[in-house]
């Protein structure tokens, strides 16, 4: 195990990477330190002073070049845990969300199990958001991913409140929790901010102090901060919907429209589009 540390802005990133011959570390450690810089781009800063992210390389069958990540919580720092395929390749690994989910992770509190549904769902947003804004990825294609998400999302949505979301509704659970930020994005957008903004005061200000905190109080938080009382409500909603959120209001704001299985992107909400996922408004 080797380990460098990345200066941030707003923190550090302690990055271990396994023993494996220098050109494979040093393509995973360029890899690393991309994905971790599309965190500052977006968010204008690193959320915490001190974490760490750890590579561990497996032998797996899985398609996906990081077929595991998870966020840790218990130690000094909170940190990443990344299980990379030991043979995937550099363009595999910048086309996958997971590293990017997983530092998204550390803008927010433990939230529990009754707040499961915003944390995954603040990661999912954030997935596409930021390798969209840092180039990762075209902003097209993230509004398609997110889309695919919401798809895959009210497909998988029984009845029962969302914030009690049963075993087998993982994907509504992840989607529907996207839904909730990116509506709340919008909103706060309405009033001249911004969810990231707002994300990054809160870990300037709280999330040290605050490691851990019920999900209404996390995002009351976020309403103080933004000096807005629109998230609360808007949370009180989404978490006792039985239903996938709705999302027709969103969609007009950002001119999207679903054609079967395409997304149609319509001229007039393109300046919307492009303040989440940057690029040029006109595409
Ligand atoms: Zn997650």
């Amino acid at each position: 195990m080797q380990a460098r540390v990345l200066d941030l802005r707003g923190g550090e990133l302690r990055i271990e990477l396994p023993d494996a011959p220098p050109a494979r570390r040093r393509m995973l450690q360029a890899w690393v330190d991309e994905v971790a810089a599309g965190i500052p781009a977006t968010f204008g800063r690193w959320p915490l002073e001190r974490a760490w992210v750890r590579i561990v390389e497996i032998d797996s069958r899985d398609r996906s070049p990081v077929p595991w990540g998870q966020t840790q919580r218990g130690g000094a720092s909170p940190g990443v845990l990344l299980y990379v395929r030991e043979d995937a390749g550099l363009a595999e690994l910048r086309g996958d969300w997971t590293a990017t989910h997983e530092f998204a992770h550390l803008f927010h509190p433990y939230l529990g199990r009754e707040g499961r549904w915003l944390a995954e769902g603040l990661a999912s947003y954030y997935q596409n958001v930021v390798r969209a804004r840092a180039g990762m990825m075209a902003p097209r294609e993230a509004w398609r991913e997110l889309d695919a998400g919401f798809r895959r999302g009210e497909r998988d949505t029984r009845a029962g409140p969302l914030a009690s979301a049963a075993r087998g509704e993982t994907m509504r659970v992840y989607w529907a929790g996207a839904a909730f930020w990116l509506e709340a994005d919008l909103a706060l957008r309405r009033h001249g901010q911004d969810l990231e903004g707002v994300l990054a005061a809160h870990a300037a200000c709280c999330l040290a102090t605050a490691p851990a905190r019920d999900p209404g109080g996390f995002v009351a938080a976020l309403d103080r901060i933004a000096g807005t009382s629109l998230l609360a409500p808007l949370y009180r909603r989404h978490a006792a919907a039985r239903a996938f959120p709705a999302l027709a209001g969103s969609y007009a704001t950002l001119g999207l429209r679903r054609e079967g299985d395409a997304l149609v992107f319509e001229a007039a909400g393109g300046e919307a589009r492009a303040a989440i996922m940057g690029g040029d408004a006109a595409r």
